[in-house]
């Protein structure tokens, strides 16, 4: 079954993508719904726990029903691996070999159904078909009773009420398009908009951009590639969640085609992305375009009060099912201020305290819960980095060593990272283009400002280098 998931992330990421993060990527045991998985290196393991960790989740879910989590390590001196096969792992995750594909030994708990496209592809057959076929079905506490106006979500909340509770509001609302960083709440409020629309008697699809691409390659493969537009088309209102994941050129084609035929007929589509229209890369602009000509509205981030209401509704319906679960005032307080991140940290940090409270059976005070928190509070804090420690990273990152990077060489192998250092120097610290040449062997400051400018005209072309850039900032700041 590992060998079927790992078939799947090619399939569905591509090869590229496939070969650059998870081809060293291997099952070490499934235990208790949790599979744990290893990788090389550290970098890997942040990389793919930042990008890739709900899509791992869910590929392994349709093969493996029964997990529930996924771990990721870095295989090394405490977790002995596996020995592969044909000698140790390179570290370098961009050059490394991409021949570790190898089958494990298949755990109980993964002999489970067969390749899912039989599976699926029933699904969208039969009359009962909205949720069948996305077997996503919507997370009943995922309402608008449960969902905490606030300024910087009150937008995207008025709309999304606005496009569930009426019919043809016409086009300025289609498609109404959500975005926001992770735990901001699109989720949230597009399952919040289904339920409405579902209590008004109207015909709704949930969808992940995941689901949507499953649905309609195994759609493809059994010939079955008409029903599913049909079936799709024949609804009132759309949700696709998470469409910054659609790619693939067939896949993409359908879904502008569904978007038309859908906006065009009158019929709702709302649809959430962790960033704006115009940063989805792998949408072909007319897609794109379609996308962006309804309404466009952003969740900002969480202020603290309401964080702080957010929470004690968490707190609240925790209560439920564990009526001693106290949490005083001055807790509460604690948390909201410490929790600056988003409402996912938020109900982790809820979790964490009833653990505590459950496990110990004291209350949890303001010292308990900042030990309980700690994690999720940690990383948040931005630290100063140090140019000395950007130049290390990015050496490590792209296999030359920091003198490479502070020699005159010019090489592309050592051009490269060192323009790379040099503009995460000017946006990470506070030091002057002097200085920074200054701390890179003596160079001159125009040298950097054309480094600077350089990467930054590189990143908003190459999404892959934007990416790989973000990631380089955010270990640089953790
Ligand atoms: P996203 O889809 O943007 O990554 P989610 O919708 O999954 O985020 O939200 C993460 C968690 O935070 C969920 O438990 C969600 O219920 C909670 N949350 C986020 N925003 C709000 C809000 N405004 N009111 C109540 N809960 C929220
Ligand atoms: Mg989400």
């Amino acid at each position: 079954a590992w060998t079927r998931v790992k078939r799947r992330l090619r399939a569905e990421l591509g090869e590229d993508v496939f070969a650059s993060w998870f081809a060293r990527l291997e099952l070490e045991e499934v235990t208790g719904g949790v599979a744990r998985l290893t990788v090389p290196t550290r970098f890997l393991k942040s990389w793919i726990e930042s990008h890739y960790l709900d899509r791992v989740l869910t590929t392994f879910r349709a093969e493996a029903e029964s997990v529930t989590r996924i771990e990721v390590g870095v295989r090394g001196a405490s977790t002995p691996a596996r020995p592969a096969p044909g000698g140790q792992a390179k570290p370098n995750p961009i050059s490394g070999p991409l021949n570790r594909l190898h089958a494990t030994a298949t755990p109980a708990a993964l002999q489970g159904p067969g390749p899912m496209v039989e599976a699926e592809v029933a699904a969208p057959r039969g009359e009962s078909g909205a949720v069948d076929l996305n077997g996503a079905p919507l997370d009943a506490r995922l309402t608008f009773a449960s969902f905490v106006v606030g300024r910087s979500n009150a937008l995207a909340h008025a709309a999304a009420e606005r496009v569930a509770r009426s019919d043809g509001e016409g086009a300025l609302y289609n498609p109404l398009y959500v975005h926001a960083g992770v735990g901001l709440g699109k989720t949230h409020l597009l399952h919040a908009a289904g339920h409405a629309a579902r209590e008004a008697g109207r015909r709704v699809i949930y969808l992940t951009a995941d689901r949507f691409m499953y649905g309609f390659v195994n759609a493809l493969k059994t010939q079955n590639a008409l029903a599913f537009k049909e079936r799709l088309r024949a609804i009132d209102l759309l949700i696709l969640d998470d469409v910054q994941f659609i790619q693939g050129k067939s896949i993409q084609t359908e879904f502008g085609h569904t978007l038309n035929a859908l906006i065009d007929s009158g019929r709702q589509v709302v649809v959430a992305s962790d960033r704006p229209p115009t940063e989805l890369e792998a949408l072909d602009e007319r897609v794109r375009s379609r996308l962006a000509g309804g309404l466009v509205v952003e969740i900002g981030g969480l202020d603290e009060g309401l964080r702080a209401s957010i929470l004690s509704a968490r707190l609240e319906a925790v209560r439920h099912s564990h009526p001693n679960f106290e949490v005083s005032p001055a807790v509460s307080a604690y948390v909201a201020r410490a929790i600056t991140a988003n409402g996912r940290d938020l109900e982790g940090a809820v979790n964490r305290l009833l653990a505590h409270a459950t496990l110990t059976g004291a209350p949890v005070t303001v010292e308990t819960a900042e030990t309980a928190i700690r994690d999720l509070v940690k990383n948040r804090e931005p630290k100063r980095v140090k140019i000395e420690d950007i130049q290390k990273l990015v050496a490590s990152r792209y296999n030359v060593s920091r003198s490479d990077i502070l020699s005159e060489r010019r090489t592309a192998a050592v051009v490269k990272p060192r323009q790379i250092a040099m503009y995460l120097s000017k946006v990470l610290t506070l030091r002057s283009l002097p200085e920074i040449g200054r701390r890179f062997g003596g160079r001159d400051h125009t040298t950097v400002l054309h480094a600077v400018r350089k990467i930054e005209k590189q990143i908003g072309e190459d999404a892959v280098l934007g990416d790989e850039v973000e990631l380089l900032k955010r270990m640089l700041q953790d």
